[in-house]
């Protein structure tokens, strides 16, 4: 069944290991904290930083589970053979940009117009010509 992933092009078997080591690179430095985490505390003023620290870790823990996500979505739409294509204009994402952003799933232009959407809860009336 794995045989239908066929007429992949370098360029996209390139960025599916770029994936995979950055996957790897974020699962061993989640690994890292973990350990970090699991000491025993004695003393109260170990308690307070070591409850700063949790925020950072699970701030940190969020940020890495996203990015999991979005290189797992990644690799996934490397096997649907709908990588490298914007999910809202749906054209072809410029090679720079997955160059820069392996796990990018919208063209630059659609990035920035939803994430201004995200920010503002609407389009403002921007000078777009
Ligand atoms: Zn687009």
């Amino acid at each position: 069944m794995n045989t239908k992933i066929t007429s992949i092009d370098a360029g996209v078997r390139r960025r599916k290991a770029t994936l995979q080591s950055k996957l790897q690179d974020v699962l061993e430095f989640s690994g890292d904290r973990e350990t970090l985490e699991i000491q025993p505390t004695a003393d109260p003023l170990d308690q307070v930083r070591s409850s700063t620290d949790r925020d950072m870790a699970v701030e940190t823990l969020n940020h890495q589970a996203r990015s999991i996500q979005e290189i797992r979505s990644a690799m996934a739409r490397i096997e649907e053979r709908s990588y490298g294509y914007c999910e809202r204009c749906e054209e072809p994402i410029p090679a720079k940009r997955l160059d820069a952003v392996p796990w990018a799933r919208m063209c630059v232009k659609c990035q920035s117009a939803t994430e201004a959407e995200a920010c503002q809860g609407g389009a403002e009336s921007h000078s777009a010509a």
